[in-house]
């Protein structure tokens, strides 16, 4: 009976795979789609909480990086010189104090135009 095999539908096995196989590549496309929106998603979110911040950081790492450069202490090679502002008579003064040995700078009227790098409270 060299008759071909039909489902219910009359399809052919052939036909079956090839709707099938349709079908998938449907299915593909819209998963495709969906994840194309999902990374689309993060990325933004990346940009918004962790990138930027993580830019943020390097910025600061990399001026503080410049100023240990600028600031480093020739007396001991080792430190850096720190801002340590006091008061005098009721003004702002401050001097530089190397953070590796007793080396420090005279002390000076402290303005805002004051840079460098400042002393970290320690509590
Ligand atoms: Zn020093």
């Amino acid at each position: 009976m060299g008759k071909a095999r039909t489902d219910r539908y009359g399809n052919t096995r052939e036909q079956k795979l090839i709707n099938e196989n349709r079908m998938l590549k449907k299915m593909i496309k819209s998963l495709r789609r969906e994840l194309q929106k999902v990374n689309n998603y993060e990325h933004i979110r990346d940009i918004l909480e962790g990138n930027c911040q993580e830019e943020q950081a390097q910025e600061t790492r990399n001026v503080l990086e410049n100023l240990k450069k600028i600031w480093a202490c020739h007396a001991c090679n080792e430190g850096v010189l720190e801002i340590n502002i006091y008061s005098k008579l009721g003004e702002s003064w401050y001097y530089r104090k190397c953070n590796s040995c007793a080396h420090r700078t005279p002390g000076k009227k402290y303005t805002s135009e004051v840079t460098g790098i400042y002393t970290q409270h320690k509590k």
